[in-house]
């Protein structure tokens, strides 16, 4: 009777060992999952082009390109934010990056572009712009430039396109690939980095498209998708 009681206390004993062991487990588990979480945050640079002098591209119907980055950008930024990555923006105003001198601004506008993302060392650059090609007004949609140095920068440009590809299948009824270009932008830093460029201002429809403030919407989220699909 004694050996069997014996018995009991320790089979009780040795679960409750397995039962704090396991809760232990549990714990250690979920701080490392926390940790995890904090850890994989990821920097994203969002530079809205061209800004004070450099309006950019003017649409035919009058929309600025640096005013349309600007927006954008920041619909992208706040998405981002309540997605739970780390945003931080080249500029948030109209004005450039050049200072008060307009003397060289373009290259100065570039060079502090070109500072802020090494300072900080971000995890990916978005750049956002929208496109004219004059000698062919019909030409149109979203298209999505990569450094051809990059195979992350093309992994991610592929990332974006593919999930902007719905709004140009929709809107204008073709989609396209990713291309690589020799773009400023694109050779800050060995991190992947991309040009995404809105549309078309020289085409009256993209134009009117990007004048949209739904379509804004939509487009940001599906450059929002092709981010998160990218970090997947
Ligand atoms: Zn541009």
């Amino acid at each position: 009777m004694f050996i069997v009681i014996k018995r009991k206390t320790l089979i009780i004993a040795f679960c409750l060992v397995l039962v704090i062991l396991a809760a232990t487990g549990t714990g250690i588990a979920l701080s490392q999952k926390q940790t995890f979480a904090v850890q994989s945050k990821k920097t994203v640079v969002i530079d809205a082009g061209h800004g004070g002098a450099d309006r950019g591209v003017i649409g035919k119907n009058g929309l600025v390109e640096s005013t349309l980055n600007l927006t954008v950008s920041k619909l992208l930024e706040t998405k981002l934010l309540a997605s739970d990555f780390s945003v931080v923006m080249t500029r948030t105003t109209e004005d450039g990056l050049y200072g008060d001198s307009l003397e060289n601004f373009k290259s100065r506008d570039f060079a502090e572009r070109k500072r802020i993302i090494t300072e900080l060392g971000p995890d990916m650059v978005v750049s956002i712009h929208a496109n004219k090609f004059p000698q062919n007004a019909s030409r149109r949609g979203i298209q999505v430039f990569y450094n051809k140095s990059s195979q992350e920068g093309k992994a991610l440009a592929l990332s974006l396109q593919n999930s902007l590809n719905t709004l140009n299948e929709k809107y204008v009824g073709k989609t396209f690939s990713p291309l690589a270009g020799e773009y400023f932008m694109l050779n800050c830093t060995k991190k992947p980095s991309v040009i995404v460029e809105c549309g078309f201002l020289s085409n009256v429809e993209d134009e009117k498209l990007l004048s949209d403030p739904a379509y804004r919407e939509e487009l940001t989220d599906y450059i929002l998708l092709g981010i998160t699909n990218y970090i997947k």
